[in-house]
């Protein structure tokens, strides 16, 4: 009746009443057994014991058109030691269920398995129903373990780990509405990514996973400092010119739009100026690109130097910068313009001793009341600027003037 089995390489089994007597087995099942054929009428826990009787109803009764569950039982080696077989079941007739073996991993030696625990790569950290400490481990110590005093119950850490009361009442809602959560449904694994106080001092970025499983709550987290850091340097690079370090053209569009929205709200303006190095070409043609470049980071260096910390500086162009002033009007971003031409007309020396006269043209000009449109105010500054180069370089023109 199960001949069919013979015919399939994998590791198969077909066995019969919840008592599990073996009632055909396929070679490669024989293999994994260590049998050279098996008895039929064999029962498969004398071969290989059988796991929790409960798991094993339970599997025995599951529904014809389900997988079947899955168990897990220890086999001792002919040559000595044990593995572990994976055995899937599934339904075949009312009466006969098909076993697919696997082999499992090797055996982990139970009583070692507390000192694997706490020497986890990662924190790990036990806690009853009410958040009483029960473990910590050391990964989780070497962090967290501060002086001031040893944490017994998990709501004493919040104090610890962020010393600033508003950061604190935030993070702490959200801890509330997981754990929350977590608990009435206790399938659910959350995460919370937070820059945390440690018992060094030091401020880190700690990634936390966290559920409750039985009559326990299991917290486990680890450093993603580093990654962040990382990330947020390659955010920098991507939005940074790399001769003059300011900020590039994307970034600056970022920011016009996140400033006319603001100015919209509050009812307030914000100004944009473009500075554009008048005759570059021939500083290049007369000294050669590297002075030209030392030139433009002069540019960059000496606008920053007379702007605002909020005020924004990105090179747009091969020898042209832009400046957004924000919540600035137009009275107040004249000024700065004409401090900018004063500063940027100003000769340069360069580090090999060569004096390179620099003069620049500034467009300028201020977002109309309620204004949204990002290209609409670059525009109006750019048509400033051209008039400015017209009517002979060397001066701010502002728009509308
Ligand atoms: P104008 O007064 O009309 O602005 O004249 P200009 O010579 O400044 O303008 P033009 O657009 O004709 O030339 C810009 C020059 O800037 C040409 C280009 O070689 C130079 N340039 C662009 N990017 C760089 C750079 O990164 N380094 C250097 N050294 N030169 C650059
Ligand atoms: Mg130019
Ligand atoms: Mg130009």
């Amino acid at each position: 009746m199960f001949d069919w089995i013979h015919r399939a390489d994998q590791p198969l089994l077909v066995v019969e009443g919840p008592q599990i007597r073996i009632v055909a087995a396929n070679a490669a099942a024989c293999g994994l057994l260590e049998q050279q054929t098996l008895e039929e009428g064999a029962h498969l826990g004398d071969l290989v014991g059988l796991p929790d009787p409960l798991l094993l109803e339970e599997a025995w009764r599951a529904e014809p058109e389900t997988l079947g569950a899955q168990f897990e039982v220890e086999v001792s080696r002919v040559e000595g030691g044990a593995h572990t077989l994976h055995c899937a079941l599934r339904h075949l007739t009312d009466t006969h269920r098909l076993i697919t073996l696997r082999n499992g991993p090797g055996r982990l030696p139970k009583d070692h398995l507390p000192a694997l625990i706490d020497q986890l790569p990662v924190a790990l950290e036990i806690y009853d129903l009410d958040f009483n400490s029960l473990f910590y481990n050391q990964v989780s110590d070497e962090m967290f373990l501060y002086e001031e005093k040893p944490i017994v119950h998990h709501d004493e850490w919040w104090d610890m780990g962020f010393p600033d009361p508003e950061e604190r009442a935030a993070v702490l809602a959200e801890w509330r509405a997981k754990t929350e959560e977590a608990r009435r449904d206790r399938s659910i694994i959350q995460f919370s990514e937070w820059s945390v106080r440690c018992c060094d001092e030091t401020r880190r970025i700690v990634q936390f996973r966290y559920r409750f499983v039985g009559d326990y709550f299991l917290l486990t987290w680890w450093d993603v400092t580093a990654q962040r850091q990382a990330e947020e340097q390659l955010r920098q690079l991507s939005v940074s010119d790399p001769l003059t370090g300011v900020w590039n053209r994307r970034q600056l569009m970022q920011d016009i739009a996140a400033d006319l929205e603001r100015a919209r709200r509050d009812g307030s303006s914000c100004s944009l100026l473009v500075i554009d190095v008048d005759h570059f070409k021939s500083v290049n043609d007369r000294f050669g690109h590297p002075v030209g470049d030392e030139v433009l980071r002069v540019v960059a260096q000496r606008s920053r130097a007379h702007l605002r910390g909020t005020d924004v500086l990105a090179r747009i162009g091969g020898e042209e910068f832009a400046v957004l002033l924000a919540g600035t009007g137009a009275s107040e971003a004249e000024a700065v313009a004409a401090r900018l031409l004063r500063e940027l007309c100003l000769p340069v020396i360069t580090s090999s001793g060569l004096v390179v006269d620099l003069s620049v043209s500034i467009g300028l000009a201020t977002s109309r009341s309620g204004e949204c449109d990002v290209d609409g105010l670059m525009e109006r500054t750019d048509r400033a600027l051209y008039r400015a180069k017209a009517a002979g370089r060397g001066r701010v023109i502002i728009d509308g003037s």
